[in-house]
């Protein structure tokens, strides 16, 4: 299958540059699988594991939303915070599941729902991630 490249970025630099076959995110729209030539797309994300498939390989990089820019021959994810699995303190993710879901069992009002129920996806997909690390 034909290869184009991939950059995932965030504002503390890059995390992921490498050519891939085909990439699967999740859009807020739903599940997209992007192969060489898609029409050019920009659509922003949610929080969870972009997988990038190469040569019968499938790496995972945690993404905690951002956007997807989707050109012909190049793809660019820029994260609010990305990581390989090789970079995840799976202690912190955690406990940072865990005083998410705390938050989330007390009383609490709509904001910090929501933050806590994004920070719970956050950890899960980092110790989701992590799971993959070769
Ligand atoms: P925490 O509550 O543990 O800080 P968080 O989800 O609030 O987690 P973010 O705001 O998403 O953290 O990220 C802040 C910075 O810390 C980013 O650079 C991110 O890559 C990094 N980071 C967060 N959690 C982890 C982790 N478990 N392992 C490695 N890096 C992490």
């Amino acid at each position: 299958m034909r290869t184009y490249k991939v950059s995932i970025v965030t504002p503390d630099g890059p995390v992921y540059s490498s050519e891939v076959e085909m990439i699967i995110a999740k859009a807020k729209s739903g599940e997209i699988g992007i192969l060489y030539g898609h029409i050019p797309l920009v659509a922003p994300l949610q929080i969870g594991a972009v997988r990038l498939k190469n040569d019968g390989k499938t790496e995972l990089v945690a993404v905690s939303g951002g956007i997807i820019e989707v050109r012909p021959e190049e793809v660019t994810i820029l994260a609010q915070a990305a990581e390989l699995p090789e970079q995840i303190d799976i202690e912190r993710a955690e406990k940072a599941k865990e005083r998410a879901e705390n938050r989330l069992q007390s009383n609490h009002d709509d904001v910090d729902f929501k933050r806590a129920e994004l920070a719970l996806k956050r950890a899960m997909t980092r110790i989701d991630v992590y799971k993959h690390r070769s």
